[in-house]
């Protein structure tokens, strides 16, 4: 299993020493050529606009589309997550809209803006260590998305399909059960070369200016 930790900004040698621990190939992405034979992406947290401005020199949202379309699983964990969201608010910015959720940048407020607690989830009985920096909140939850952790009833940790959207910062505690669970789910539909990687073909309208994906 190849699982690669998108390396532009943020904490990623965490997320990588963390994934590293389960024995699995980890390899930091800088490119979007990068994301071919990965079977997972974690998007780092960090500062969500700084990594869209990192982003601009490629077509990363239409490669991370594709990515996710052609069989990829994503994690991204709090600026990952609001990089991951359909909408972003406070303020406004583009999200990839992999996971149908609102997600409120900043908002647990200044006085409280980084902590450290116990989550319920729904992994085991054993409460979640999570640090939360910064850290958005989801808003709104689509109904195709499930709540896997909640910090006071409010989700903190959600799930739709293939992507897995957390506001906290798992790689920064020594509890490994949230990633052990993240590659548990991508496990059963790996191929030994890993996800087929995405191919853009020219569609055959006159021109070629579409494109369309092929896995
Ligand atoms: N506040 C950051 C943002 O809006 C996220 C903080 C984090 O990733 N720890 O992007």
């Amino acid at each position: 299993m190849r699982v690669g930790v998108l390396a532009l900004q943020g904490d990623f040698a965490a997320h990588a020493v963390a994934f590293r621990e389960f024995g699995v190939q980890v390899v930091e992405v800088r490119r979007t050529r990068e994301l071919d034979g990965l079977d997972a992406l974690v998007i780092p947290g960090g500062e969500s606009t700084t990594l869209l401005n990192l982003m601009a020199d490629e077509p990363w949202f239409e490669r991370l589309r594709e990515f996710h379309r052609c069989g990829g699983s994503l994690l991204g964990t709090c600026a990952g997550a609001i990089l991951l969201a359909r909408e972003v608010t406070g303020p406004a910015q583009a999200g990839l809209g992999l996971i149908d959720v609102t997600v409120e940048r900043n908002a647990f407020g200044r006085q409280i803006d980084s902590f450290e607690t116990d989550l319920d989830w729904d992994g085991d009985d054993e409460p979640l260590p999570a640090v939360f920096i910064r850290a958005p909140r989801f808003r709104r939850t689509g109904p195709g998305v499930e709540v896997l952790a909640k910090l006071e009833d409010e989700p903190v940790l959600v799930r739709q399909g293939r992507v897995t959207a957390g506001t906290f910062h798992p790689e920064l505690t020594a509890d490994r059960r949230l990633q052990r669970r993240f590659l548990e789910s991508i496990a059963g539909r790996t191929t030994p070369e890993g996800v087929q990687t995405p191919r853009l073909e020219a569609a055959a309208d006159p021109g070629g200016a579409q494109r369309r994906v092929t896995c």
